[in-house]
């Protein structure tokens, strides 16, 4: 591959004398150099290289460099680089058809917008203009983005310096690992949640909530897999009080827990959808909203008060008809199941067994959390510094990791190969013997 040319510590420099990073204190950064890369592995130009368990952001599902989807890109480029969102452009409509094709019945439109956060904030617009609402009801431990709406329905330290609206509600979903509720059972885990969500719906007067905003299977927040029966339970309570369900599917759809959509595993049918991130796996940047005919209907008439200057951008719209193309027919939503069960899973089932500061190992496709505590007994989370050395041995022999708290994820992107988690476990092996 070509090379920028320029030393790392170049790059480094230029980017702390000019570059103002995301959710950071800006002193003391020092960012790893990232030069190039393909399907899972990436590199700098200086010989260093890494096998991206991370997916970047849990978003570059199809891989890094895709060559149909740099293809789609550029002939799009050569065609019409840009236009107003008010035109009809023919890849526009065909990315919301694409899009729509893997969406359930009755869900056959699609607003688009510049990334996930925008997409939240819209279908949550959505909400309140259908049913003249205005509260939303999320959950602790959940993140929806980094805009106003949506990062008030975040249930993470980030809503915190950010929260000036009082019409976000919170409740505890279900994490029996570190129940809530005093649970012992999956099924006793999911009763108890639905009946504090019951209640939260009660006391806050069910007639003001607009929607329940939920992350189907919460991500940065630990890979939270939704015990049997609490999405059917949120769909039934959701119907008795006549209140919207948006399913936020921004880092767990598109193929990452090995469906094309994390609630195709769930008995629940959502009334809006948000996605970015897996759609085109940020080769542009891009989210949006599906939207249910019933919801969609609301607007034929009456005036949608939103938009975006870049809302359906060409290029965007290329780079998801040529990924959700290439996904469908190399079989890579098939291969993130396939992976998540015969490598991935019982690959961490190994460590654990081995390793006693493993908790608690969860998830589907490639879509894991590895939770890692510093007593098995107490579950007392492995500390900061513990994370931050475990880190830098992962690095050290090549693995690029996605890390929060106390937590490993381990999120390839879903065209990883076998052999590939292979020397991924290797790597985690060691670096936990090291611990
Ligand atoms: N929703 C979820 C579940 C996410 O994980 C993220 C980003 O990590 C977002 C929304 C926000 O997306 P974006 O950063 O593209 O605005």
């Amino acid at each position: 591959p070509a090379s920028s040319n320029h030393s790392n510590e170049e790059t480094i420099a230029l980017d702390r004398a000019h570059v103002f990073h995301s959710w950071s204190a800006q002193g003391a950064l020092k960012p790893l150099v990232l030069e190039g890369g393909l399907g899972s592995t990436v590199w700098d130009d200086e010989g260093n290289e890494y096998l991206d368990f991370s997916s970047q952001l849990v978003n570059i599902n199809i891989g890094h460099q895709h060559p149909a989807v740099i293809a789609g890109i550029k002939a799009q480029a050569d065609l019409m680089a840009t236009i107003a969102p008010a035109h009809a452009i023919n890849i526009r409509g065909e990315a919301a058809r694409k899009i729509t094709d893997h969406a359930p019945e009755g869900m056959n439109k699609v607003f688009f917008t510049n990334g996930g956060a925008d997409a939240n904030e819209n279908a949550i617009r959505m909400a309140r203009l259908h049913t003249g609402r205005d509260k939303v009801l999320s959950r602790y431990r959940s993140y929806h983005g980094n805009t106003g709406s949506a990062i008030a329905a975040t249930g993470d330290w980030r809503r915190i310096p950010n929260e000036y609206s009082r019409a976000h509600v919170h409740v505890f979903g279900p994490y029996l690992y570190r129940s809530e509720f005093w649970a012992d059972s999956p099924e006793q885990e999911s009763d108890r949640a639905l009946h504090h969500l019951e209640r939260t719906i009660q006391a806050e007067g069910s007639e003001s909530i607009a929607a329940i905003l939920l992350e189907t299977i919460p991500g940065t927040a630990g890979v939270l897999m939704p015990p049997p029966g609490y999405m059917a339970g949120v769909r039934a309570l959701a119907d008795k009080y006549g209140i919207l369900i948006i399913l936020d599917e921004v880092m767990c759809g598109f193929g990452r827990t090995g469906n094309w959509f994390a609630f195709d595993a769930f008995d629940i049918k959502p009334d809006l959808i948000a996605f970015a991130k897996g759609v085109n796996s940020g080769y542009v940047p891009v989210g949006g909203v599906i939207i249910s005919d019933e919801i969609a209907a609301t607007f034929d008439e009456r005036v949608f008060p939103g938009g975006l200057t870049y809302s359906g951008h060409p290029l965007a719209a290329a780079s998801i008809v040529a990924s959700i193309t290439a996904m469908e027919e190399e079989g890579i939503v098939e291969n993130a199941a396939m992976i998540g069960r015969d490598h991935i899973a019982p690959g961490l089932a190994a460590l654990a067994a081995k390793h006693s500061s493993i908790g608690e190992i969860r998830g589907s496709g490639v879509f894991w959390a590895m939770e890692l505590v510093a007593d098995r007994d107490t579950r007392e989370p492995l500390s900061a510094a513990n994370m931050g050395k475990l880190k830098g041995a992962l690095v050290k022999r090549g693995l690029l990791p996605f890390t929060a708290d106390n937590r490993i994820h381990v999120v390839p992107p879903a065209v990883v190969t076998p052999a590939e988690v292979e020397r991924a476990m290797a790597i985690y092996d060691e670096a936990l013997s090291e611990l």
